[in-house]
């Protein structure tokens, strides 16, 4: 789920090693450590807590001059986070060290068998189990490859992992499986890691290992083969990130630098997939003609979290310009509930990383049972983008925040050019269609002016920061907006946010509100405008005070506060309505003094369930 960092070479491991969960940080964990290898024995230091608390720890003892070592940034998923359960962890004999991101599903089954045989094992974690596993299969395993692969064929669940044995420097045996691994090819170096984010200072030359994929790993060569024994042939592709893009370049902080960097992601995602002439969006990657596109007969977005939201603005984008019926659902229900799949459907699956466990499980479900889905997915040579073949990448550049703001932004204006597409294969107008392509190419110089009104918004949350609880309110467009208001405040200043439809209010929730109880309320120009005006009144007939985040021109003294944004075309609304909340959500966390860029028990991709 969280961080690793692998490396072989000529240089001093432990800098390279810590520099790259330094790296990873943005993932969200709690604990950390590293084992570095040198004339036949590991070193293992550990730290619950942050990289620097690790740092601190290893400035301690002196300096490993070793040059292979791996390392892990951990979120616990067996056992507390301590310094006992942190990774990496060891054999009783200390032979092997593993690191690894993931859940082993049989853990409990692993752990009292090797208690049965008499292994004390030292932690509560289920990856303490692999390092013993790993360990008896090294007494009869040809190599070190070996005995991790026949190790892996007992257990069960997630794993992205590395090992180290110590007695063999020259390699590391890294394994895949619903976790990413990623090999950074250098010269006469390699390394190892979860994430690209961690390899792309040290070389942009990458290899991803596939579900079910091993690689030994040496300073010079990687080799490649699947749990069954067969050679895969990878070459290295060449990510187009650079360092920059993880690197906060004058920003506070990450989420703020993302929430900056939305009218340039968005022109990215616009970029050659907008057709004036016929009024219409190109999607290359979804690998359908207009007649696949004609026979689609409803649409269904899955996703977890943000994307979720993301997922209910796109169908009702779908359904407003396509008239066909379109729904969101959270990929883990659908996975759980046995879902009939409409033959007649395409499915959307939504995810920034590509690799959110829930969302990839909705994928292979669909799949298995011959539905037609594609991705929605901001990380290129992901599980999910490869799991599905086709689909519309996000093109938001790296997202390092937890809290989603440019992934979500891009999700959206790429549902709108699917909607846009669904619609003008069908009878939306041309007329129409060329307005909406008008709309979206607007959206960027649209979310600049909205980041220029930053300072009013801050000092509207500054004058709520105090609240324990807030309403998020809207109606159609504007209630998948409220959604995302709610939880983009909930999760990064842990203020409590319920999100409601409008209407809904008066059917029990209303009881709720008092002076302590804000409300903001999501209020588009549209036909419903007079609806959430009667909303407002309602709420502050009973004391409530309202944030009014609106587009239209209300009534003097309506609302405590009005949050303006400006004008668009009225299907494109919730695009620039989410964006004065993200910076609603940042000055309330900022002025609760919050961690904002690692919110407290949350995880940037979530890769477990
Ligand atoms: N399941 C492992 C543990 O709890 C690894 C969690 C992770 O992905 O960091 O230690």
């Amino acid at each position: 789920m969280c961080g690793i960092v692998g490396y072989i070479g000529s240089r001093v491991a432990t800098p390279v090693l810590v520099e790259g969960l330094h790296r990873l940080e943005y993932r969200g964990y709690d604990s950390a450590g590293v084992a570095v290898l040198r004339r036949g024995r590991i070193t293992v230091t550990k730290a619950a807590g942050r990289v620097r608390d690790l740092r601190e720890r290893l400035a301690e003892s002196a300096p490993s001059p070793a040059t292979v070592g791996i390392a892990h940034t951990r979120w616990a998923t067996h056992g507390e986070p301590s310094d006992r359960n942190a990774h990496p962890h060891l054999d009783a004999e200390g032979r092997i060290a593993v690191v690894h991101n993931g859940i082993i599903e049989n853990a409990e089954q692993l752990r009292a068998k090797l208690v049965a045989d008499g292994v004390e094992l030292v932690s509560e974690t289920d990856t303490e189990a692999l390092a013993h596993l790993i360990a008896a299969e090294l007494a009869t395993a040809p190599s070190l490859e070996d005995a991790v692969r026949a190790a892996l064929r007992g257990v069960e669940g997630t794993y992205g992992l590395v090992v180290l044995d110590r007695t063999r420097p020259d390699e590391l045996v890294v394994a895949r499986n619903g976790s990413p691994i990623v090999l950074g090819v250098g010269d006469g170096e390699m390394f190892v890691a979860s994430d690209v984010a961690a390899l792309v200072h040290h070389t942009q030359r990458v290899v991803f290992l596939d579900d079910g994929e091993l690689a030994t790993v040496s300073a010079g060569a990687y080799r490649t083969s699947t749990l069954d024994s067969r050679r895969t042939s990878k070459e290295p592709t060449t990510v187009d990130l650079v360092a920059d893009d993880y690197e906060l370049g004058g920003h506070s902080d990450f989420m703020r630098k993302e929430m900056y960097e939305q009218p340039e992601a968005i022109a990215r995602a616009l970029r050659g997939r907008l057709d004036e002439r016929f009024a219409t969006a190109h999607l290359g990657g979804l690998g359908l003609d207009p007649m696949a596109l004609r026979a689609v007969k409803r649409v269904k977005f899955l996703g977890c979290g943000s994307a979720y939201y993301a997922g209910q603005m796109g169908a009702t984008l779908v359904e407003e310009l396509a008239r066909i019926p379109a729904d969101a659902e959270p990929a883990s229900e659908f996975r759980y509930r046995n879902p009939v799949v409409d033959p007649d459907a395409l499915y959307v699956a939504i995810s920034q990383s590509g690799e959110t466990l829930d969302t990839l499980a909705a994928v292979q479900e669909l799949r298995r049972k011959g539905g037609l889905v594609i991705g929605a997915v901001n990380v290129v040579g992901s599980a999910i983008a490869r799991e599905c073949g086709s689909g519309v990448f996000l093109h938001a550049g790296p997202e390092v925040s937890v809290a989603s703001t440019k992934a979500l932004t891009n999700m959206t204006v790429s549902f709108a050019m699917l909607a846009l597409l669904l619609g003008r294969v069908r009878d939306l107008s041309a007329a129409a269609g060329q307005r909406i392509v008008t709309g979206l190419r607007a959206l960027p110089e649209r979310v600049d002016e909205i980041l220029a009104g930053e300072s009013e918004v801050e000092r509207i949350a500054k004058r709520f920061a105090h609240a324990r609880h807030m309403f998020f309110l809207g109606r159609v467009r504007g209630w998948p907006v409220a959604r995302e208001g709610a939880q983009k405040l909930k999760e990064i200043s842990y203020v409590h946010a319920e999100a409601y439809q409008s209407a809904e209010l008066k059917h029990g929730p209303l009881a709720l509100i008092d002076a302590e109880m804000p409300s903001v309320v999501i209020v588009p120009e549209d036909e419903l405008l007079a609806k959430n005006i009667g909303t407002i009144e309602q709420i502050r007939a009973r004391g409530g005070p309202v944030i009014a985040v609106t587009n239209a021109d209300l009534p003097d003294g309506l609302a405590d506060e009005v949050i303006r944004v400006p004008r668009g075309e009225p299907e494109l609304d919730p695009i620039l309505l989410t964006v004065p909340l993200q910076l609603l959500a940042y000055h309330t966390a900022t002025a609760l003094g919050r961690d904002i860029d690692k919110p407290r028990n949350l995880a940037k991709s979530v890769t477990v369930e």
